[in-house]
């Protein structure tokens, strides 16, 4: 790990112009002995170029107009997509919705105030049988739901 240089900081101030004559008179000794402040000068004028050169590459008259037209393009093809994801949307959002009311209905109507802990258990025992009915492909689902109605009612 090299140390780094202590006239690093004062760089800006003196591209800045704002270190007094003493200070400016040691950085630019300090420059020419220093690479690692002589190459962080360079990179902060080139920025500083840059940004001076910022304004003679701004677009011309042309430009505005043109650029305004792309974005009302933009606005006109929105809709048209737009009319694609709402006609699906809608669809989605009451099918999410079913499941829910399904959900908080079966939640609801199991787990009665009375006694959660019971129906909690069988709810659980239910669960675990149908995870079971996933897995045995050629039991008979019927069958298992007249053992999983008994098991709700007993
Ligand atoms: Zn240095």
């Amino acid at each position: 790990m090299e140390k780094k240089c202590l006239f690093l900081p004062k760089i800006s101030s003196y591209l800045d112009k704002e270190l007094s004559e003493a200070e400016r008179l040691e950085m630019e000794a300090h420059l020419r002995a220093c690479a690692e402040c002589k190459g962080e000068l360079e990179s902060m004028q080139g920025l500083d170029r840059l940004i001076q050169e910022l304004p003679e590459v701004e677009p011309g008259p042309g430009f505005d107009s043109a650029f305004w037209k792309k974005v009302d393009a933009l606005e006109y093809s929105r809709p048209a997509r737009k009319g694609l994801f709402a006609a699906k949307w809608p669809s989605l959002l009451a099918a999410a919705a079913v499941v829910m009311i399904g959900i908080g209905s079966i939640l609801y109507h199991s787990l009665p105030p009375k006694a959660p802990s019971i129906q909690e258990i069988q709810l659980a025992t239910n669960m675990e049988l149908l995870r079971e009915l996933e897995l045995i492909e050629n039991l008979d689902f019927l069958e298992h739901m007249d053992e999983l109605m008994m098991m709700g009612s007993s």
